[in-house]
């Protein structure tokens, strides 16, 4: 999807706040209502305001193209969906109250979906009758219902949701075991390109046991885990991902080296072994966000949906499934708890809604908005994203607003620069300012 690659401030929506919104309880909740990102609509139901829309586009996107890259692929299910499924799962009375449950005019039960693998089972299972439609991922990025008890901070834990949710289809087990590390490698990418250090900690496996469910978690204060892992792991380059994807050894060495130290949630901790693995000085006791599950099911749904293929033997088999999910809005906040400072957000440049603010000091002032225009135009035919602020307002009020959205590098343009010859450049994250050409500056950021 491609986003407008430039807009000015003086005819964008971009509702901004000087003050702290009296209910909003965290940091990223505050930040993202302050910046204009988000609207509450209901408890736990958000509008994506321009700002917030990009944002939630770009860790859409960095998600696709992670799981494009290990083969799965992109399709989309609908919202809404029939009871009868769940009925044959037997989730439809077991999801309790969380489900939000919706009669249609014929008085037949739909539901809005929370999550899709009954749907997802039953596609497979009318189309896929062969060992040879497997192995198979699919996957899509969908907006999900969850009537959740406590709905709060914002878009971390809403009702409605945008969530990636994967699906795996095998013909046995260790089939199924290479998808699981296949997501799982694609999970350390993408958690990585968002600038984020994203722990893989062992979590409940539920009724079917073994060791193949693992929740991907960022650490941060609000976070409502509480989380143990061995210190290595906050040190871990978990950016290296670079392995053969259809070497099923190569890719399990991979996961083994990212599993080995101890990591577990609250559910699964085992006070006894991490005493017994972790020296002291090691052990990290912490609060966690999760931003991922995933998880490997066996048959719990191919058995009662019925999806099962022949083997090249001739015999009828149930496939292996697996799940894969993305807390994907959840993100949005999560990104802002792990980077920002006293003055806002602090974009990492990958999920940044731009990456140039032009700041003109002097809007009005035929020498600043000359070279503002030039470098407005030069940006976008460079490729560049850039946010023009050509306010009539004072320059304090750019350069908070600026700081609050976050933006990864501003451009400032004031009389003395042009009479100069020169315009400033500030890295929001360090805060370095630096004095160059316009000319320089656009070599810099268009490279
Ligand atoms: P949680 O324990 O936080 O309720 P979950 O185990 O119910 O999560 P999954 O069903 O595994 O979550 O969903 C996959 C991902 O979707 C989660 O890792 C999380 O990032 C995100 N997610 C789940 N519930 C919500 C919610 N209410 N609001 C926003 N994101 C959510
Ligand atoms: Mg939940």
């Amino acid at each position: 999807m491609r986003l407008s690659p430039a807009v000015r401030v003086s005819t964008y929506f971009m509702p901004t706040m000087r003050d702290d919104p009296a209910d909003a309880q965290i940091v990223s909740h505050r930040l993202m209502l302050r910046s204009g990102m988000i609207r509450q609509e209901s408890a736990g139901i958000y509008s994506w305001l321009p700002l917030g829309f990009r944002v939630l586009k770009k860790i859409e996107q960095i998600v696709r193209e992670e799981q494009d890259r290990i083969g799965a692929h992109e399709i989309l299910m609908p919202t809404i969906q029939s009871a009868d499924l769940w009925r044959k799962s037997g989730r439809y009375d077991d999801y309790g109250k969380e489900m939000l449950r919706i009669t249609d005019r014929h008085e037949r039960d739909m539901l809005f979906g929370p999550t899709n693998e009954e749907m997802i089972t039953d596609i497979f299972a009318e189309h896929a009758k062969s060992y040879k439609n497997v192995p198979l991922m699919m996957y899509h990025i969908q907006w999900k219902f969850r009537d959740e008890v406590r709905p709060r901070f914002g878009v971390m834990r809403g009702r409605e949701f945008l969530m990636k949710d994967a699906y795996s289809f095998d013909l046995d087990a260790e089939a199924g075991r290479h998808s699981y590390n296949k997501q799982f490698i694609a999970y350390l990418r993408t958690y990585s390109r968002m600038g984020l250090q994203a722990i893989p900690m062992a979590a409940d496996t539920g009724p079917i046991g073994g060791d193949m469910s693992h929740e991907f978690i960022i650490l941060a204060d609000t976070g409502e885990s509480e989380v143990f892992c061995d210190k290595s792991l906050l040190e871990h380059d978990l950016t290296e991902t670079d392995v053969n994807l259809s070497d099923p050894a190569a890719v399990q060495a991979l996961v083994d080296s990212v599993t080995a130290p101890y990591a577990a949630t609250d559910e699964q901790h085992d006070t006894a072994a991490f005493e017994a693995e972790v020296p002291e000085d090691r052990r990290v006791t912490a609060r966690g966000i999760e931003v991922g599950h995933i998880f490997f099911f066996a048959d719990k749904y191919s058995k009662p949906l019925g999806a099962s293929v022949t083997t090249s033997q001739g015999e009828q088999v149930d496939v292996q499934m697996g799940s894969y999910g993305v807390g994907v809005s959840r993100l949005a906040g999560g990104i802002i708890e792990a980077c920002h400072d006293e003055n806002g957000i602090v974009w990492p440049e990958a999920v940044a809604p731009f990456k140039v603010a032009l700041i003109n000091l002097r809007q009005g002032d035929e020498g600043t908005d000359g070279v503002c225009e030039d470098l407005y135009a030069k940006f976008q035919a460079a490729g560049v994203e850039v946010i023009y602020d050509d306010r009539e307002e004072r320059a304090g009020v750019k350069f908070s607003d600026m700081d609050l959205i976050g933006i990864p590098w501003q451009i400032i343009v004031g009389p003395k620069g042009v009479k100069g010859g020169f315009v400033e450049m500030k890295n929001r994250k360090t805060g370095e300012r630096e004095e160059l050409s316009a000319e320089a500056a656009l070599a810099k950021l268009a490279a």
